[in-house]
């Protein structure tokens, strides 16, 4: 499955910034490519004129159902998340594509990362952006290995 970025998720969004969803439209796109909420969720969508616009996104999203549990195997209880930001500091994809991650501080809200703090909970932000997500690349596990809490496990 090709990677979905928000800048592509966000073109198909109307663009208005109306916050009526909680965000704007590229931090919507952003909770798009997380399955924290569906392109319906954005009332402008629903509005006639931006139906095309709608199946588009669907097409791209595809189903959300388990969605980081098949592309990573890995599996995320933020339940037991102490939000001490190991994972997200020894993730290579997060050090990367992040210099805050680099410098050992917290990725920007931009920074393209697999894994953040959100609300002081770890949360899988982009599921194709892991290694494990590549079967070519070498089976990843540091998140799980170093997780203190076992938030992180594998399926
Ligand atoms: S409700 Fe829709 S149009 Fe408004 S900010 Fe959110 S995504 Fe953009
Ligand atoms: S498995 Fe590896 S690449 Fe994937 S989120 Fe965990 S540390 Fe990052
Ligand atoms: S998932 Fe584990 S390592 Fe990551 S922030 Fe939460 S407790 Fe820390």
């Amino acid at each position: 499955m090709a990677k979905l970025s928000m800048y592509q998720l966000q073109k198909y969004l109307p663009k208005t910034d109306c916050k009526k969803c909680g965000f704007s439209c590229l931090g919507f796109a952003n909770h798009l490519i997380s399955r924290d909420v569906r392109p319906e969720d954005c009332p402008i969508l629903l509005e006639p004129g931006y139906s095309e616009s709608l199946a588009k996104l669907n097409e791209l999203l595809g189903p959300g159902l388990d969605f980081e549990k098949e592309v990573t195997g890995l599996l995320i209880e933020p339940e037991k998340c102490n939000g001490c930001g190991i994972c997200v500091v020894v993730c290579e994809i997060n050090l990367e594509k992040s210099q805050e991650v680099e410098s050992g501080r917290g990725p920007r809200f931009t920074d393209d990362v697999v894994l953040r703090i959100d609300n002081g909970r770890i949360k899988l932000v982009d599921p194709q952006s892991c290694r494990r997500a590549d079967p070519s690349d070498y089976i990843c596990r540091a998140c799980v290995e170093l997780c203190p809490t076992k938030a992180i496990s594998l399926v």
